[in-house]
C-alpha cells in the first residue's frame, strides 16, 4: 500500500485559525489575514476541537493518492460521504495484462489457504481474459473480478472529515487494511499540520473508548502508540507494522 499526500491548502493551521478568529473578532477579513498571532494557532485550534466548534476545520483540504489497496478497502472508504474520490475505472481500464490483487496477511501466513487463494485468482484472471477474447466488453467482464482486486484512488477530504475518518477507521474495530490506510494518511497530515492533528486517531486516543462490549480492550496501548507519534519528529517516515 502506498499513501501519498499530493496537495493541501497552504498555511493550513493559520488558515483554520483565521476562519475561527473571524467568528469572534470585529476585524475585517483583510486585517485578519495580516494578523501574526494566527501563526501561533496550536492551542487555539485544540480549544476549537475540544469545544466542538468544528466548522473552521472545513476550510482546509488534503488530497491523497493511494495505490495498492483492495476493492474491499475502497468500498469501505467511499462510504465516507464528506469527501471527493476519483478511482481507476474497471470499465475504461482493461486488466487483461495488469490484474493485481491483495493477499491479506492471514492468508499469506497460511500455506494451504494461500495456495487455494492464488489458484482462484489465477482461474479468475483466465476467465476474465477469455470473456474479453469473446468480445465481452470490459465493463461486463469485470463482473468476475474479486474484492481482492487492487485499485488506485485519489481522495480529497477537509480536516473535519479527516478527523472523523481517523476516529472510526483508525480504531482496532475497523478492518486492518483500511486501518493501515487511515494510519498512513494521518502520518502525512501530522507532517504538514502537527497541531491540527495532535490527538487525532481512534476515539480512545482523546477520550473514552466508545465501543462498549465490542471494545478491543487495548485502549491504553493504542493511546500510547498515537501519543508517541505526537512526540516524534519523524512521523512522516514511520509505517504501521501491525496491520
Ligand atoms: C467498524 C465498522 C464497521 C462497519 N460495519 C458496517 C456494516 O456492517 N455495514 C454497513 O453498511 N456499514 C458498516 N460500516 C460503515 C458505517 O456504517 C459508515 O457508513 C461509515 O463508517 C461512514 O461513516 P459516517 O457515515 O460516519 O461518515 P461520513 O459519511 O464521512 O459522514 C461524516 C458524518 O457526517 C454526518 N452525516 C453524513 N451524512 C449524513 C446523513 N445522511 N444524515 C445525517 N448525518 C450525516 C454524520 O455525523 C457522519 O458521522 C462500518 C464502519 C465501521 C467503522
Amino acid at each position: 500500500m502506498e499513501v501519498k499526500l499530493l496537495s493541501h491548502t497552504p498555511d493550513v493551521e493559520a488558515h483554520v485559525a483565521r476562519a475561527a478568529k473571524l467568528c469572534y473578532s470585529d476585524s475585517t477579513i483583510e486585517e485578519l489575514i495580516k494578523r501574526e498571532d494566527v501563526k501561533e494557532a496550536g492551542a487555539f485550534i485544540q480549544k476549537l476541537i475540544s469545544m466542538g466548534h468544528d466548522s473552521p476545520l472545513e476550510h482546509v483540504s488534503f488530497s491523497f493518492g493511494v495505490e495498492g489497496i483492495s476493492r474491499v478497502t475502497s468500498h469501505q472508504l467511499v462510504r465516507h460521504r464528506i469527501a471527493s474520490y476519483s478511482q481507476q475505472s474497471q470499465r475504461y481500464v482493461n486488466l487483461a495484462d495488469t490484474f493485481d490483487y491483495i493477499v491479506p496477511k492471514s492468508i499469506q501466513g497460511n500455506r494451504p489457504a494461500y495456495e487455494e487463494y492464488t489458484r482462484l485468482m489465477e482461474v479468475t484472471h483466465e476467465i476474465y481474459k477469455a470473456l474479453l477474447d469473446n468480445d465481452i466488453p470490459a465493463e461486463d467482464a469485470r463482473y468476475v473480478l474479486p474484492n481482492a482486486t487492487e485499485t488506485k484512488i485519489m481522495i480529497t477530504m477537509n480536516a473535519r472529515a479527516l478527523l472523523h475518518f481517523f476516529k472510526v477507521r483508525g480504531c482496532n474495530r475497523a478492518q486492518h487494511e483500511i486501518r493501515n490506510m487511515a494510519y498512513l494518511m494521518l502520518l502525512e497530515c501530522k507532517d504538514v499540520a502537527p497541531l491540527l492533528f495532535k490527538g487525532a486517531g481512534p476515539g480512545c486516543v482523546s477520550g473514552e473508548c466508545g465501543e462498549g462490549k465490542m471494545s478491543c480492550g487495548e485502549a491504553k496501548e493504542v493511546r500510547a502508540k498515537y501519543e508517541a507519534l505526537d512526540e516524534s519528529e519523524v512521523v512522516g517516515t514511520q509505517l504501521d507494522e501491525t496491520a
